[in-house]
């Protein structure tokens, strides 16, 4: 779906439906913040453990003890600077990381039966203050008069571009998008973080000297190897590629498209101009799914459905996702197959199975068989897939990379790739800790 392409679909137009007010309603956030109040008996409450679990479990590994002491004695800057310091992308993993399975998961009041500390609040206490007072802890370190070419500015990218400046490398960022934050900027769901936060969290970087150079495809305008002739060591980011097909017919009707594009779409325009069907089916169990469901449904789609082969043990989203897709009235049809979609031009239905469930299989995940004589419709007029991404398999072979799954490997040491290329698809925090690292084994590649 591009943009604008759900307009001329013929589907209804939001402003029809929702008025501007339930619209912002709707998109609201969900989180609300801390009032300062609230931030200091919060972290008034937390014992400063030594060797704390929740900094362990975090994978920047930010010193959680530290930044809230330094919130409970009212020093911001200080609360704001230990953050930032381990994970650049502080802020929106504050916002979007799945903490209750993270630092706030780890966190030892869970022991004594009792709330753990509210990390991701108190997190974003921190560094909303620092976006809203633009401080900038960090400056550029002394000239090395070396040169790092970093392909993507998402979370992994941006990350390693902060601290190659902290370093001192010059630093190129070359991004296919018209703006910086990948994934922060083109793929949160609307009531955790909008575009103007992931893009100021951006900015920060950037205005420690990295040249940003939006709107160019490596591989098309830039080519790998002058990339390898003109700097001394490049950092691949560029994240996952298009989303898995169904492989079913109908697939190539007006009205199916990809979660992500949805997404995307919904966070680069306003409310009103995200066209929805009435009766959404969404196929997929993962945190992109819930993302797309639960913004169906707060658009004013009247019916969603999650449609899912496997059972509920399979989801891979988290349950906190799972449950808030339900509260918002998503309907889940577990054990259940597409295998066809219906509809002449456009989607009227989607033809599904029953499954049954075997053992697990070589990918941990459970084989599936299609039930006999279960076949069953659910009627709809938009399709979502969220499958999960596949790897840039060209990309990887412009790059002389090898595709490893869903990953991509490199065998060159001055030639590095991380987020979610590397990992095959994580949290932005795993994307950020893989920048920070990124930039750790340039640095010591280079001062060699
Ligand atoms: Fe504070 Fe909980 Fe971390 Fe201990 S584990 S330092 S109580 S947040």
């Amino acid at each position: 779906m591009s943009k604008g392409e759900t307009a001329s679909r013929g589907m209804r137009s939001l402003s029809d439906i929702l008025s501007p007010e339930q619209l912002a309603e709707n998109f609201a956030e969900i989180a609300p913040p801390l009032s300062t109040d609230a931030a200091l008996l919060e972290a008034n409450k937390c014992l400063m453990c030594h060797d704390a679990p929740c900094t362990i479990a975090c994978p920047t590994h930010i010193d959680v003890p530290a930044f809230i002491k330094k919130i409970a004695s009212g020093n911001m800057r200080g609360s704001a600077r230990v953050i930032l310091d381990a994970n650049p992308m502080g802020h929106s993993c504050a916002r979007a990381c799945p903490v209750e399975v993270l630092c706030e998961g780890a966190c030892v009041l869970n022991d004594r039966d009792e709330q753990p500390i509210r990390i991701g609040l108190l997190q974003r206490h921190a560094t909303d203050w620092a976006l809203q007072h633009k401080y900038q802890p960090f400056t550029p370190g002394k000239p090395v008069n070396k040169a790092v070419a970093i392909v993507g500015a998402g979370p992994a990218g941006l990350s390693c571009a902060r601290d190659l400046r902290r370093f001192g490398y010059e630093v190129t960022i070359y991004e296919e998008r018209d703006q910086p934050g990948g994934l922060n900027t083109y793929g949160i769901a609307e009531y955790k973080m909008r575009q103007p936060l992931a893009l100021a969290e951006a900015m920060m970087v950037l205005e420690l000297g990295a040249v940003f150079k939006p709107g160019v495809r490596v591989g098309r305008d830039v080519t790998m190897e002058h990339l390898k002739k003109n700097f001394d060591a490049v950092f691949i980011a560029v994240g996952l590629g298009a989303t898995r097909r169904l492989g079913i017919p109908g697939e190539e009707l007006a009205g199916v498209s990809d979660a992500l594009t949805f997404i995307e779409h919904l966070k680069s325009n306003p409310h009103n101009r995200t066209p929805i069907g009435r009766q959404v089916v969404v196929v997929g169990a993962g945190n992109t799914a819930i993302d797309a469901a639960t913004q169906a449904k707060r658009l004013g789609a009247e019916r969603v459905t999650l449609v899912y082969r496997r059972g509920a043990e399979d989801m891979s989203a988290y349950n906190y996702e799972q449950e808030l897709a339900r509260t918002d009235g998503c309907e889940f049809r577990l054990n259940t197959v597409p295998t066809r979609i219906l509809g002449s031009g456009k989607v009227t239905g989607i033809e599904c199975a029953r499954s049954e469930l075997g053992a697990p299989g070589a990918d941990g995940k459970r084989a599936f068989k299609e039930v006999a004589n279960s076949t069953h419709v659910i009627e709809c007029d938009q399709v979502f897939r969220a499958l999960g991404q596949t790897p840039l398999a060209d990309l990887a072979k412009m790059f002389d990379l090898r595709v490893d799954g869903s990953r991509m490997v490199c065998d060159n040491p001055k030639v590095l790739v991380g987020g979610d290329c590397g990992s095959g698809g994580a949290e932005i925090v795993n994307a950020a800790a893989d920048g920070v690292q990124a930039a750790k084994r340039i640095h010591a590649l280079l001062s060699q």
